[in-house]
């Protein structure tokens, strides 16, 4: 079907399938979604006029029935340690924040996929603020367009070049909540005729969603983290509410069949934030290192990043070493990781964004400020009846 002018598709949100389809639908050959996504993905270019071997009648039919419309930069915000961070206003007023970490051999864009988050996690600054919607797949892959166009412009004028080797979806959101954009967004990630990044460099972060991780192992073949930050199901469900839904055994017998599946998923990357005397005893560490015996891993120790609001502290370094030294010597693989970016709040677990809460949790929190107006006025109609008996 042809799309209508008043409903333009956002070109950003197809993947290579959805392109063919887009262009078949207009009347035009499938082949055209690799010339498309050259121009958009590999010269950066946005308009459709720029792009030169589609043809002028092909070119004018793209501006009528189509659009490449991608969120505004609002901040962009630079670290002295060479950590990027933006502030991406999408559709609707909302923000969403990016950060990319340079080091000496890599370059990692951490990117979100909701506005917000439904999930409740303790220690998360996201989770503070509630939750809006998800992001579109244009939306996320909007994300790397941006910062490989802003980190371009930079080398421009410094001559230092930056490049993104590593995408994680660990900003915003829960990306499996989020399904098929995310997935949509991986797709692009992953084409040779998109960013062409490979399947190991791009690792979708999930706490925990036991059906959508099978899901996932049947859709791609990314690299999975799973942020586990508790040994056992008591300390897990305080910290990580979904817990209580999918208990640590599911969550491990769910990355066992990612792991099976397929010979190029090795590891699973377990992210452990670091919560002075909550997570971090000697016996936390026995413990977590037991359960993750049997499962290739890679354990991913997180100072915590405090927050306005927080009751959390982070552990001290001496404890950190204390709880690797711990892992290390029952055969795990650990690092811990540096913080990164925190004179300008993009360490790791302290993005925000801008976020129109709409979640329950606002419902109630209206509800919260609606019966504090009203309940005054019971109080003092039960204190009057209450005093009439003593007067
Ligand atoms: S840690 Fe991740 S899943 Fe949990 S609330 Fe924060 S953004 Fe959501």
């Amino acid at each position: 079907m042809m799309p209508t002018a008043a409903s333009k598709p956002n070109l950003f949100d197809l993947d290579r399938a959805g392109l063919a389809r887009f262009f078949t639908d207009i009347g035009e050959k499938p082949y055209r979604a690799t010339q498309l996504m050259g121009w958009v993905y590999h010269e950066g270019v946005r308009d459709f006029e720029a792009m030169t071997n589609l043809g002028k009648g092909l070119r004018a039919k793209l501006a009528e029935h189509a659009e490449l419309q991608l969120p505004e930069m609002q901040v962009e915000q630079r670290s002295k340690d060479g950590t990027r961070k933006w502030l991406l206003k999408m559709a609707g007023g909302n923000a969403v924040e990016t950060v990319f970490i340079p080091e000496a051999k890599r370059g990692t864009l951490c990117i979100s996929s909701q506005v917000g988050c439904t999930l409740d996690c303790t220690f998360c600054s996201t989770a503070q603020q509630g939750f809006n919607r998800n992001l579109t797949a244009g939306e996320i892959v909007a994300q790397v367009w941006y910062a490989r166009h802003m980190l371009a412009k930079e080398a421009a004028e410094t001559g230092r070049e930056r490049i993104i080797t590593n995408v994680v979806f660990m900003g915003m959101g829960e990306p499996l909540s989020n399904f098929d954009q995310a997935t949509t967004a991986v797709s692009i990630l992953l084409d040779d005729f998109g960013f062409g990044l490979s399947k190991r460099r791009v690792t979708i972060s999930t706490s925990g969603i036991v059906p959508r991780i099978d899901e996932l192992r049947e859709t791609t073949d990314v690299a999975l983290a799973v942020s586990l930050h508790a040994p056992n199901d008591a300390l897990r469900d305080q910290l990580v509410p979904l817990n209580k839904k999918y208990p640590i055994a599911e969550l491990l017998d769910a990355c066992r069949r990612y792991l099976a599946d397929k010979s190029q998923r090795t590891t699973i990357t377990w992210e452990y934030v670091m919560l002075d005397g909550v997570n971090d005893s000697d016996a936390n560490a026995r413990e977590l290192a037991k359960i993750l015996t049997d499962i290739p891993s890679k354990i991913n120790l997180i100072p915590f990043n405090p927050f306005p609001g927080t009751a959390f502290k982070r552990s001290p370094n001496a404890r950190i070493q204390r709880f690797a030294d711990i892992l290390v010597a029952r055969g795990c693989m650990v690092t811990t990781r540096r913080t990164r970016g925190d004179d300008i709040d993009a360490a790791c677990g302290q993005l925000v964004g801008r976020v129109d809460d709409r979640s329950r949790r606002a419902q109630r929190m209206e509800k919260h400020r609606e019966e504090a107006t009203i309940m005054p006025l019971k109080k003092m109609r039960v204190n009057r009846a209450q005093a009439t008996p003593h007067a």
